[in-house]
């Protein structure tokens, strides 16, 4: 019966010797029973002395308590687990080969840990390396000085690689990334690979300037290109160095501040590599703090429109003025649109803007009118949602209505970029404006896309030539001749013109040289609140 169990049995007595194997004993131990009976197990098997098996086998027949380990014995490549029990003249130990089960084991430890596209640790495995690291760095034996960064890399554009080449080529950038990782000399001690384009680098006993070169060997690893699926393709990334500080922090701020210094670098255009510092958190909450005061804004009525006044080149008349959003903050004071538009523009609140613009610039025409004075035309920004939503020609045409405001009175400015992204519909919004009697512009022209191909059948009014042209007049020779393309064409296109930024008259000679029609920009005036541009009506 013994010797048809399926688990190896061998019995020892007191002297430690053999006195029984069983069959699959036998095949375990790759040994014969008549070579080990009435042998010492510890002089058969010097190796097992010391070990866990031999604790428990001593235990065991010291206390007659039954024993268990299990654990790698390497003389025979074999994972055992072994019980062992006592007996009147010895010990009986039951063993059976976990090699198998145990290599499962520890492979699904690795899959849970590890990321296995790259090999590389994933973000769970990340975190318990990164808590553990800050312990150490903090606990008092460490040494002071130097301290642990952590990088936090950002590939750009993978998205647009996997769009453009397909998952295979993305796939094989991110392996041969990750082994170029850790290729670099004197490598991170740690790599994970956090999410689908992301890595976490830790360094150890290092400063801000090393932290910052190893950043730069990483992109200068990537600029070299990949072979990928018979393509070569080269990656470039924004890094985020956190340091860890003298105050106690935890990983989790390490790692926010790392990712806060990425998002900085990324934004930056052109510095891909930033430490992140006190000022940039200063800066992020700030926008936090901003985007939760937005939610007020618009009931406790803190936003105001600016004008700036628009004139004729030909005969200095006024044609108009374009409408301005300011934010009267309760305590930063009056906010251009540069510190919350684009918070303003992703947030819910993109619709309400919109219609709140609309009823605002007609409440002010009616104001100036009841004042007496007549402004021929204001413009108002649109971004490309506030443009495509639904039935704006219906809200316009309603709204102006509602004041008694002539449609024409009004003009909309639209951007480029906002006009590409659904071109058809674009065209039609814009026709459908033409149709009621609104007029439109064609804002920043020239800063994007600027393809003749759509220009030609957009519904356009008016072209406004962007700033860089205005600035970069008098200077250069190719911004004249620039602007004098603009025009002509324009005018080909049955088109106006009219040019912004002009702060030196100098650039109104030239833009009057250049057969430009209208001009705006703080060589006429800034923009004014209503009082004081009804007054500069007044005035003219
Ligand atoms: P924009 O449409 O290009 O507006 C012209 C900007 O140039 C205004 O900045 C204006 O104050 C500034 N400016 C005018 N003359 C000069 C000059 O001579 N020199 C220089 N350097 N700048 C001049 P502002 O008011 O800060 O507006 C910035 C941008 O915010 C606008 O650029 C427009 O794209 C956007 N925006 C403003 N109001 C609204 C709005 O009500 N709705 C939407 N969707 N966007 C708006
Ligand atoms: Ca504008
Ligand atoms: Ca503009």
């Amino acid at each position: 019966m013994i010797d048809s169990l399926s688990d190896g049995f061998m019995s020892i007595d007191r002297w430690w010797r053999f006195t029984y194997l069983n069959n699959t004993a036998e095949r375990y131990l790759r040994q014969e029973r008549k070579n080990l009976l009435g042998r010492n197990i510890w002089q058969c098997y010097p190796d097992l002395v010391d070990s866990g098996y031999y604790r428990i086998y001593q235990q065991t027949a010291a206390s007659g308590l039954p024993g268990r380990h299990t654990d790698y014995y390497a003389p025979l490549g074999t994972w055992f687990e072994a019980r062992s029990f006592h007996h009147d003249d010895g010990i009986t130990v039951l063993f059976r080969d976990v090699t198998r089960e145990h290599e499962h084991a520890a492979q699904l430890e690795f899959e849970a840990s590890h990321d296995y596209l790259t090999g590389l640790a994933n973000r769970r495995k990340c975190m318990e390396a990164l808590t553990l690291a800050v312990a150490e760095a903090a606990s008092p034996s460490s040494t002071d000085g130097a301290s642990l960064a952590l990088l936090f890399i950002d590939l750009d554009h993978l998205k647009e690689v996997n769009d453009a080449f397909g998952h295979a080529v993305g796939d094989e950038l991110l392996r041969g990334f990750a082994k170029r990782l850790l290729a670099i000399p004197e490598p991170a001690f740690f790599a994970a690979r956090v999410g689908g384009d992301e890595f976490v680098l830790l360094l150890r006993n290092t400063t801000e300037s090393a932290a910052e070169a190893f950043a730069h060997s990483v992109l200068n690893v990537l600029a070299v290109p990949f072979e990928a699926c018979g393509r070569s393709v080269s990656l470039s990334a924004s890094i985020g160095i956190a340091l860890l500080r003298k105050e106690p922090e935890s990983a989790e701020d390490l790692l926010s501040h790392a990712d806060t210094a990425m998002y900085a670098a990324k934004s930056s255009g052109g510095f891909p590599v930033r430490t992140y510092d006190g000022a940039l958190d200063r800066g992020m909450r700030d926008r936090v703090a901003l985007r939760i005061d937005l939610r007020e804004a618009f009931a406790a009525n803190q936003f105001e429109l600016h004008f700036q006044p628009q004139i004729a080149l030909a005969d200095a008349s006024l044609i108009g003025a374009e409408a301005l959003l300011r934010w009267r903050h309760p305590e930063r004071g009056l906010l251009t649109p540069a510190a919350f538009l684009d918070l303003l523009l992703e947030s819910p609140y993109e619709g309400a803007l919109a219609e709140w613009l609309l009823n605002a610039v007609c409440q002010h025409i009616v104001a100036w009118r009841r004042m007496g004075v007549t402004v021929p035309r204001i413009s108002l920004n649109l971004s490309a949602r506030q443009l495509l939503g639904v039935g704006l020609t219906d809200r316009i045409l309603h709204i102006a209505r509602a004041y008694d405001i002539s449609p024409a009175m009004l003009d909309i400015e639209v951007t480029e970029d906002s006009l590409v992204s659904d071109i058809e519909k674009a065209t039609s919004v814009l026709a459908a404006l033409k149709q009621a009697g609104v007029s439109t512009s064609l804002d920043d022209f020239g800063a994007g896309y600027s393809s003749l191909s759509y220009l030609v059948r957009l519904p356009i009014d008016t072209l406004k030539i962007d700033k860089a042209f205005v600035r970069a007049l008098v200077e250069s020779e190719k911004a004249s001749a620039v602007i004098r393309g603009i025009v002509g064409l324009a005018r080909s296109l049955g088109m106006k013109t009219i040019a912004e930024g002009v702060e030196h008259q100098s650039q109104l000679e030239e833009l009057k040289d250049a057969g430009c029609d209208s001009v705006q920009g703080y060589l006429i005036s800034r923009p004014l609140n209503s009082e004081a541009f009804a007054e500069f009506m007044l005035w003219l």
